[in-house]
């Protein structure tokens, strides 16, 4: 699994997200943001591969 380290563009809230995928294919996740309490964009603070 890969943790990834994604900031809320809107709000600054960082979160960690843990997935299968290289989340690099795409240059902005819009996913849930629980402080928006909306989906948002993110951007990836930090990528940390687990074995
Ligand atoms: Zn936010």
């Amino acid at each position: 699994m890969t943790k990834w380290l994604l900031r809320c563009t809107k709000c600054g809230n960082v979160r960690v997200l843990e997935v299968g995928y290289d989340l690099r294919a795409f240059k902005k996740m819009y996913i849930f943001c629980p402080k928006c309490r909306r989906n948002t964009h993110h951007e990836i603070v930090s990528v940390q591969v687990e074995e």
